[in-house]
């Protein structure tokens, strides 16, 4: 009998690359490459070839493949407790909830899953907050966003995205949202009213292809909404955790914003789990019955991202990130004029602008995974670069190299 898993059984890449197309969705343009295996910066596809990933899950994989804590914790709490519901109390989720406020400065915790149910969950509990808070009369609250942004695939969430792929054909869209230019406070400042339940934004724009705000941006930001008196969402699900030096992105300015959504790195790569942390003041604004998620909190969900905590609470994979950072931006720096038009980095993460002559991000990541580098374009001719924080310093500087020798 075919059952799923010999259908999966000794099919090569190519085949198995065939195969997916009659039965997969095509929301994916996936590079060709067929992963089997991966420990660390490095994976392995199913023929044997070794990659070094320089994609790194977008950032879901700070802490490189298959973490050996992180494995450990998994297998320690697969061993006793999976899944409970939140009907009833579990004893993993204490503990995650305390360090995770810790480590962020903040409150209280929603546990959610994935990125998009973060945005989502701060959403309703801005508006929310903005009624029983704030006064906003009701169904009036609005909240400001950033052209350029990218917060997940949500009907509310590409409602409010200006990615025309993003958007187009899944309408009639979610009101409520105002779109300000990115890096700009007095655009900000203008969209800003008695109806404002809260500004969300990222501190750095990952897929618009690593635009860093200009120095000030975040405080003025904090500032603004502060005194409108509106909160400040930071999306950190992808810029926090480690990945541009600091714990979180907003740590450069030294902000604390009122909530702060995470992600992606806080599952370990092993399982989905995403997070609204927030002051007490406003997360205090749900009670039971009014938000929820089977799988939020879960305990294999906690252990992971109580061990995810952990592995951040010394400060070594900040500090790994900012010092590699320093390697990855003058190795950068080196190729500006060779094939590099531009690029942006912090810590270990770049959006690199390539010379549109030299053809697409597209082709270039295709060329960059015959020389064995994982890496993913975004935006016509941009590519992002973000590592595993694991990576070495001779792993990073090897796959410089070997962009560099790519664009040569
Ligand atoms: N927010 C940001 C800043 C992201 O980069 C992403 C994903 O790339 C999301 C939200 C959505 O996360 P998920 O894909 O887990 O829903």
């Amino acid at each position: 009998m075919t059952t799923a898993s010999t259908r999966t059984a000794d099919r090569s890449s190519a085949e198995l690359i065939e195969a997916e197309s009659p039965v997969l969705a095509h929301n994916y343009h996936p590079l060709p490459v067929v992963i089997a295996r991966a420990e660390g910066a490095w994976v392995e596809d199913v023929e044997g070839r070794r990659y070094l990933d320089m994609l790194a899950g977008y950032s879901a994989l700070n802490f490189g493949h298959r973490h050996p804590t992180l494995i450990e914790a998994a297998h320690r709490q697969l061993d006793a407790l999976t899944l409970t519901s939140r009907a009833f109390h579990h004893d993993r989720l204490a503990g995650f909830a305390e360090g995770l406020a810790e480590l962020t400065g903040l409150d209280m915790v929603l546990p959610m899953n994935t990125g998009a149910e973060a945005v989502e969950s701060a959403i309703k509990v801005a508006r929310k907050w903005a009624y029983e808070v704030k006064g906003v009369p009701a169904d009036r609250a609005t909240i400001v966003v950033a052209s350029g942004n990218f917060h997940g695939r949500t009907t509310t969430i590409v409602s409010f995205s200006d990615d025309e792929d993003a958007r187009a054909g899944f309408g009639p869209y979610t009101p409520g949202f105002r779109t300000v230019p990115y890096n700009d406070l007095a655009a900000l400042e203008a969209a800003l009213d008695d109806t404002t339940a809260a500004v969300l934004i990222e501190p750095i724009q990952g897929e618009a292809g690593v635009l860093i705000p200009d120095d000030g941006y975040l405080a003025g930001v904090r500032e603004l909404t502060t005194r409108a008196g509106c909160l400040m969402i930071a999306d950190e699900i992808q810029s926090g955790l480690g990945r541009t030096g600091t714990t979180l992105a907003v740590d450069h300015e030294e902000v604390r914003p009122d909530v702060v959504l995470l992600g992606k790195a806080l599952g370990g790569g092993i399982v989905p789990v995403s997070a609204v942390v927030a002051r007490r003041e406003v997360m205090s604004v749900l009670g039971p019955g009014q938000h929820g998620s089977t799988f939020g909190g879960n305990p294999l969900a906690a252990a992971v991202g109580t061990a995810v905590v952990d592995l951040l609470s010394t400060g070594e994979f900040q500090d790994r990130a900012a010092e590699l950072g320093k390697v990855l931006h003058s190795g950068l720096t080196d190729l500006l004029g060779r094939g590099v038009t531009a690029f942006r980095s912090r810590g270990l993460w770049a959006g690199v602008d390539i010379d549109p002559a030299l053809g697409t991000g597209r082709a270039l990541s295709e060329r960059l995974l015959q020389e064995g580098i994982l890496v993913k374009d975004t935006h016509g001719s941009t590519i992002r670069l973000a590592p595993p924080l694991t990576i070495t310093e001779t792993e990073l500087t090897e796959a410089l190299e070997k962009l560099g020798r790519t664009l040569a």
